[in-house]
């Protein structure tokens, strides 16, 4: 006999203060000393909430009725605003996301770091606080999600193109806009979706792998670059007779129209053959450099590769670093992570010689590239993965670093980095990173030799939680 699970009791707690903006962008209350965490609340706000789930070390819960809202809150700009994963501090003004950027990474450095540090510098804000973003990524789906329960005797398409629904990797919100990419990003997908339903292609079905359209990547450049990347599971006429040439006609901007087929189970492309349909395989993209009466930096884009996803707030991330590293002209300079080498380039300039480091072999390829096209020859990149090769025969290769920029991934620096930067004791470190708690727990370990001179928060995504920061070592 099956046992019935006890009945879940929903209990609702009333008028409910939220006190803090906390973990994953959600809000923070406290009942009886234990944290409740409720999704798309605002401090300040008095609410009446439904615990939806007790844990040993907190809660978790819902907004049932706002009794009191914050003054912190403001409209949100999305009609997906809390189904949709992407844009979870949209009720928030921009300066109260700001502050509570600033207060996470401060939180962070106090909480898990324990060393001493200066003062925040006030967060550097975006310029823009939609339309930033310069790549999306949709997914085509067999099985949308229904918002509305279909009304009776109609047939709707289960068919739908846009992102996957938190948390349910086969099931996708049929977008009808989004505000993080500036137009005709939205007008492409709707275009795209609409003539593939009107060809009748079939969408993929995760579940069962099958289904001809699996993704459109839509990605442009602040230099007028729009590339479009459709992927398909298998190779089909009409796309090539059919779809393609009506995109090209109503979108003559796009400047780079390609096509991967993918019949893996992953999603990557990366690796996969791309066709070029029209225009040209990579984006260019430009960037103010360093210093007044360099030339702007330029840089080519391949269709899988890494480009910092908000270019304009990109450069102020890098000028950061570029004005703490302090360079004279003499230095030899580490880009430890240096994807497809836009802070190498940047930084050459103005230094003896620079070393990126960096694991995907197709951004070393990128960033060789760059180089190249900036005219920069004293840079070395260097493939490979730093927890394995950044040892004493590395730096009998590429010499004595007098300063180390390093940017890692959300994970931070493998310890036996952080061993190897304490062991060459560099003048300075920069180090940024766009997760302040594994950046606190890596400089905790450095402050052996270490002092933390200088700690700068980057907005690089507004609307989000996320949060850059960089931060500034001085041996002592
Ligand atoms: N500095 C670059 C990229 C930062 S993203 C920029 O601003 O564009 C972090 C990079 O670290 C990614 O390109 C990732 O591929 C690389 N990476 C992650 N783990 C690595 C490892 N163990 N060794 C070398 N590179 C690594």
């Amino acid at each position: 006999m099956r046992r019935r699970r006890p009945a879940f009791k929903a209990e609702t707690l009333t008028n409910v203060p939220i006190i803090d903006a906390g973990a994953e962008g959600k809000a923070i209350a406290k009942i009886d000393g234990q944290v409740l965490f409720v999704p798309f609340a605002a401090p300040g706000d008095v609410a009446d909430i439904q615990i939806t789930a007790k844990k040993k070390q907190y809660l978790e819960g819902r907004i049932v009725k706002l009794v009191e809202a914050s003054a912190l809150r403001t409209k949100p700009e999305c009609k997906h605003f809390t189904l949709c994963g992407g844009c979870r501090w949209q009720h928030l003004t921009y300066e109260a996301q700001l502050s509570f950027k600033q207060k996470q990474v401060d939180d962070a450095f106090a909480r898990i770091g324990k060393f001493p540090y200066p003062s925040l510098r006030p967060i550097k804000a975006a310029p823009e606080i939609y339309h930033y973003r310069n790549k999306l990524e949709f997914t085509f789906s067999s099985r949308r999600w229904f918002t509305e329960p279909p009304q009776e005797g109609v047939q709707e398409d289960p068919r739908g193109l846009g992102f996957h629904l938190p948390g349910m990797f086969d099931r996708i919100i049929d977008l009808e806009e989004c505000h993080l990419q500036a137009s005709p990003s939205d007008a492409i997908r709707h275009f795209v979706n609409q003539k593939s339903k009107a060809l009748n292609l079939s969408y993929y079905d995760t579940k069962r792998h099958e289904g001809l359209l699996r993704n459109l990547i839509v990605r442009n450049s602040t230099t007028g670059g729009l590339m479009v990347i459709l992927v398909s599971k298998t190779e089909d006429e009409r796309l090539s007779s059919e779809l393609f040439p009506a995109l090209m006609a109503v979108f003559p901007k796009i400047t780079s129209l390609l096509w991967v087929i993918n019949p893996k189970v992953s999603e990557a492309i990366t690796g996969l053959e791309i066709k070029v349909i029209h225009g040209e395989s990579w984006l260019t993209e430009q960037m103010e450099a360093a210093a007044e009466g360099d030339p702007p930096l330029t840089f080519r884009i391949a269709p899988a590769s890494f480009f910092q996803t908000n270019p304009r707030q990109a450069a102020v991330l890098y000028r950061t670093a570029f004005e703490m590293a302090g360079l004279t002209g003499d230095e030899v300079v580490y880009d430890l992570y240096s994807g497809t080498g836009t802070i190498t380039c940047y930084v050459a300039r103005h230094c003896k010689k620079v070393v990126g480091v960096e694991y995907v072999e197709e951004a070393v390829a990128d960033a060789r590239v760059n180089a190249n096209i900036n005219g920069l020859e004293n840079i070395a990149f260097v493939a490979g993965d730093l927890g394995k090769m950044f040892d004493d025969a590395f730096v009998a290769q590429y010499g004595q670093p007098d300063v180390v920029i390093t940017d890692p991934p959300r994970a931070g620096m493998h310890p036996k980095v952080v061993d190897q930067l304490l062991n060459l004791a560099p003048e300075k470190i920069v180090y940024v990173s766009c997760n302040p708690a594994t950046q606190a727990r890596d400089i905790a370990l450095l402050t052996e030799k270490y002092s933390v001179e200088a700690v700068q928060p980057v907005d690089m995504f507004p609307q989000t939680h996320h949060v850059e920061n960089v931060a500034l070592l001085v041996r002592k």
